[in-house]
């Protein structure tokens, strides 16, 4: 079969180091799509084979931000499959069995030189301008040597024998041939002095058990790409397509990186994205349908998405895009899951005196009022907080007089809270038309602008400057806790005079 021709079947091999960044999930957003896109089949496997970089805890993490993404996995180290199981650790027999046979056909052969002898090497090497890499000291050595020293219990490592004088030529799905000089790569080692393997080894092994059609990985590991070649053709297994996706940059031109605020998924998720546009967002971070498209429910970009398609150039991660991307289908969500999801966030960041449940009600009504200006879930709380409490604190009087043109008219600003105070209790339908009506009239009366009279009485009610419109909040409120709260403002700012 020529490759590219097996039934699709794809992997996201993550190693358990800690919780995943968004460039190692766009690469499991890449392979789903891929694979849901064809029909094919798409696994997880758990990449743990080098235990001193293992951060306990990680494969949860990992599995809960594919859950949370919507990305479900046909066979995994959860649900297992025909191939399981899916955690290299628990696969070590298959590794040293392939080591072996590599070792019996000599494309592989034991290194017992020691850790200072490797170091002392490095030196020289450095010393002597030489490009760092195994001198091949240990590839000399008769095999029925090496073999008596391993089995007298030696500590040894198994190399794969790759430097010599030839080539290797691969296909790259997105880059098309590669082809490399042999000499400009060591022997390096497929199996550890501790019986595991290194990641060269491991994944070529599960690849060919797993019948895996298209290896599509991150391009750092393109520069390793053909030491993996070369061990699929030295077993005798069939190299699967590869497919090696570009770095994501930062705004700055350099790898995305936490310094650039980039963060895991689960942050995102914690932050307030919702896991639709964060999708959307990675899916065509580097893959685009045209020139112009860029909002795509998740059906559609299965329907659409070609891997082939993945632009080899970086991409740069614009965060404000991702807001607004966010924004967007915070504002397109059905209102009633829009309710539930404010809901959630109130429950947890209101404060502890707030009684819970939180009143589903009073979400229901505020809402509306805020789905237009809130880009993140995490913005909402700090958005409606005044909506739970009994009475908001007294804000200081530089929030009042923070406008122009109460700076220097503190009375005027104290008579424009109690008129608003009267009038408002005196409205007689309590609804959010009839209060802006007599509030203008007071407006009109007190000879002040509507405006300035409104943003002395939203930091009055609300206690911020920014807040839901004042009106409808008013009438949500209701109209006792807005008489007091006029009042108790009023107060407050003629003690300051
Ligand atoms: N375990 C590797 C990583 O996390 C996987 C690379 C691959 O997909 O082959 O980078």
């Amino acid at each position: 079969m020529s490759p590219g021709a097996r039934p699709v079947r794809v992997r996201y091999a993550p190693s358990p180091t800690g919780d995943p960044h968004v460039g190692n999930i766009r690469t499991a957003i890449w392979a789903w799509l891929f694979a849901r896109h064809t029909g094919g089949t798409f696994l997880v496997r758990l990449e743990d084979t080098d235990q001193t970089r293992e951060v306990p805890g990680s494969l949860e993490r990992i599995l809960d931000a594919l859950h949370w993404l919507g990305i479900d996995w046909d066979e995994g180290p959860d649900i297992g499959g025909p191939h399981a199981p899916y955690i290299q650790s628990q696969r070590l027999p298959g590794y040293r069995a392939a080591a072996e046979r590599l070792l019996e056909t000599r494309a592989a052969y034991r290194c017992f030189c020691t850790a200072e002898r490797l170091a002392e090497m490095r030196k020289a090497q450095q010393a002597a301008g030489e490009p760092p890499g195994y001198d091949g000291l240990c590839r000399a050595r008769p095999a029925e040597e090496a073999a008596a020293r391993a089995a007298a219990g030696e500590a040894h490592v198994v190399r794969f024998a790759m430097r010599d004088e030839g080539r290797t030529a691969f296909e790259d799905l997105l880059r098309g041939e590669i082809t490399v000089e042999n000499r400009h790569f060591d022997d390096f080692v497929i199996l550890k002095s501790d019986g595991f393997p290194t990641y060269h080894l491991a994944h070529v092994v599960d690849d060919e058990v797993m019948a895996i059609s298209h290896i599509t990985r991150g391009d750092e590991w393109l520069p390793s790409a053909p030491r993996h070649v070369r061990i699929f053709d030295a077993l005798g297994y069939e190299r699967p397509v590869f497919v090696h996706t570009p770095v994501i940059l930062g705004p700055d031109g350099g790898k995305l990186s936490k310094r650039h605020g980039a963060k895991s998924v689960l942050e995102y998720a914690e932050d307030g994205y919702v896991p639709a546009a964060l999708f959307n967002f990675l899916a065509i971070l580097g893959w685009a349908l045209d020139d112009k498209t860029e909002l795509f429910t998740r059906e559609r970009l299965v329907e659409v998405f070609d891997i082939a398609k993945v632009s080899v150039n970086p991409a740069t991660f614009d965060t404000q895009k991702l807001e607004w991307m966010n924004g967007v289908y915070l504002r397109e969500m059905p209102e009633a899951e829009l309710t539930a999801l404010f809901a959630e966030r109130l429950e947890r960041d209101l404060p502890p005196a707030v009684p819970r449940p939180v009143d589903r009600e009073l979400v229901r009504a505020l809402t509306p009022l805020v789905r237009e200006r809130v880009k993140l879930l995490g913005e909402v709380t700090a958005l409606v907080d005044f909506f739970f409490a009994d009475d908001v604190p007294t804000p200081a009087a530089e929030e009042f007089l923070g406008s122009k043109r109460w700076r220097d008219d503190v009375a005027g600003a104290v008579a424009g809270l109690g008129a608003s105070a009267a009038t408002v209790e005196g409205v007689a339908t309590w609804s959010a038309a009839a209060i802006e009506a007599a509030m203008r009239a007071t407006a009109e009366r007190l000879a002040v602008r509507a405006g300035d009279l409104f943003t002395l009485c939203r930091v009055a009610v609300t206690g911020k400057r920014v807040a839901p419109p004042l009106f409808e909040s008013m009438e949500i409120v209701g109209r006792e806790p807005v008489v007091r709260r006029l009042r108790a403002a009023a107060e407050a700012l003629r003690a300051t005079a």
